[in-house]
């Protein structure tokens, strides 16, 4: 590949010696790649300040290095999502976004589903009075996009169907865990109602640009919350930007699944507290 140009969401922006930067893109064409932007801290940069994240772009890419950093040639903007950048809740919603893409996605390895997601995911949030139940909807369908869809449907362990009872969600068996499979399980496990249950499969079926119409509120949300939650992360294999980029300490998240204490049965001493197995 010599010259590419493609559509492309800016996902991270790093300083890069005197004058330049590197970024890493999710784009249609090539999936996730990295690039340098040579000169673009400059004050008279061609490239103005089209390549902030979140940015939608038109870029042209020159790949002539074996190390998997192209080279920026040009960029055109598209749609630069400047209101996310007046909000903070809208700041961490988008940073948040762009951080599971980045997390769950391979370099060069395209998905339109993906691209178009993310998308549509930033120009709704830059309309919703609720952007963290947009980032919720958001996570659902990325994870399922990326292989990573919460198995809700039958046991994550052993393929039972048992039904829409409650439930507890196992974030390394990436699902919902039948009674005995639940009892033999070491895992960090997370309460799932039956009402979460529902909300999960609303939410991988109703279209990103109309997640605002999907609801949850209460004990439904809460626990929806703190499974997508633990599951991305495990999955990311870090923890994704703070939900309240001011809060002190963030409340710790078990994530590390595959963590020595996690695997030896100590999971629950650092967790919310409702492990109890
Ligand atoms: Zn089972």
């Amino acid at each position: 590949m010599a010259l590419v140009t493609t559509n492309a969401v800016v996902l991270k922006s790093m300083r890069w010696g005197e004058a330049d930067r590197i970024l890493t893109f999710f784009s249609l064409q090539l999936g996730k790649v990295r690039g340098i932007a040579r000169g673009a801290r400059r004050m008279k940069s061609r490239f103005g300040g089209m390549l902030e994240p979140f940015s939608s772009i038109n870029l042209t890419l020159f790949d002539k290095r074996n190390d998997g950093l192209a080279s920026v040639s040009q960029v055109d903007s598209l749609e630069s999502f400047s209101p996310l950048r007046e909000s903070l809740d809208r700041i961490w919603a988008a940073a948040r976004m762009v951080a599971l893409v980045d997390g769950v996605t391979a370099d060069r390895d395209p998905s339109s589903a993906i691209f178009h997601t993310l998308l549509d995911g930033l120009r709704s949030l830059v309309r919703t009075d609720d952007p963290g139940l947009l980032t919720l909807i958001f996570q659902i369908h990325i994870l399922s996009q990326s292989g990573f869809q919460p198995q809700i449907d039958r046991c994550a362990s052993c393929g039972q169907d048992f039904g829409e009872q409650s439930s507890r969600f196992s974030p390394s068996a990436g699902g919902r865990l039948c009674g005995s499979c639940d009892r033999g399980s070491w895992d960090y496990c997370l309460p799932m109602s039956q009402g979460s249950t529902g909300f999960l499969r609303q939410a991988r079926r109703i279209p990103i640009a109309r997640a605002t119409r999907l609801k949850a509120t209460g004990q439904v949300r809460k626990e929806v919350e703190a499974i997508v939650e633990t599951y991305a992360s495990a999955v990311v294999g870090k923890r994704l930007p703070a939900k309240e980029p001011l809060a002190a300490e963030p409340e710790p998240v078990p994530y590390g699944f595959a963590r020595k204490d996690v695997m030896e049965g100590r999971g629950a001493i650092h967790g919310h507290g409702n492990h109890s197995a």
